[in-house]
């Protein structure tokens, strides 16, 4: 198979966010072209999967890596907040007091300590799904275990200080963090905010603050002060 250019796709991603400045930032244009690059994402998946798509262990319902901190840049904490205001008002209370009770246990935890801390994620629903699967992060999109079992294993070592690897699909994992790097920085090149951040804390102050979406994009005016109160 052909070694895929993943340089050229940086490049090419950080130009679709790179749009030139207009008086208005234009969400929508942004949250379609997000949409778009997880859609082409999917099928260059396919493409290179064919032959060894069996080596890939993730499944519906299976929740093992759901108790990770995960970055996410502010554009798609707002696809993922516009998605969650469809929900009915009963099951969209659920979801605020799940992330209420959840970012106040882990806001300012590292990445080990918040994996040792094995909260889930607030968007797992009953059953163990995603609740927000299609639009979940480009982070979560990038997990791709070749073995159930060292998953587990993973987060339990971790719990007792120890890392155990676990081996991912690298062209999967590499796809989204490249494509993760191009919105970041394309956004910021664009001059809006291009900054990541705690995909719990950032979506349960932008569920609350559906009128500053455009202005924390363009402003960069969201900081930490903001998600901690
Ligand atoms: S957003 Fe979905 S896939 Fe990502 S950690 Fe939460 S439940 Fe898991």
């Amino acid at each position: 198979m052909e070694k895929f250019d993943f340089k050229h796709l940086l490049q090419k991603t950080k130009k679709r966010f790179a749009l030139p400045a207009t008086n208005k930032t234009n969400v929508a244009q942004f949250l379609k072209e997000l949409d778009l690059i997880c859609s082409e994402a999917e099928t260059l998946i396919e493409q290179q999967k064919e032959g060894d798509r069996s080596l890939l262990a993730c499944e519906p319902g299976c929740q093992s890596c759901c108790v990770v901190n995960v970055s996410i840049t502010l554009l798609e904490g707002i696809s993922i907040a516009r998605f969650l205001h469809q929900l009915s008002s009963a099951d969209l209370a659920q979801v605020t007091s799940r992330l209420d009770s959840l970012w106040r246990d882990v806001r300012g935890l590292d990445d080990d300590e918040r994996m040792m801390l094995r909260r889930k994620c607030a968007f797992l629903d009953e059953q163990g799904y995603c609740l927000i699967y299609p639009v979940r992060p480009l982070f979560c999109r990038s997990i791709s275990s070749t073995d159930v079992e060292q998953c587990k294993a993973a987060v339990v070592g971790q719990t007792f200080g120890e890392l155990q690897p676990v081996m991912m699909h690298q062209f999967q994992l590499q796809l989204y963090k490249t494509l993760f790097s191009g919105v970041a920085d394309g956004l910021a090149q664009a001059g809006l905010d291009g900054r990541s951040f705690q995909l719990c804390g950032l979506v349960r102050y932008l569920l609350s603050h559906p009128d500053r979406e455009e202005e924390l994009l363009s402003q960069s005016s969201l900081c930490w002060k903001d998600l901690y109160a």
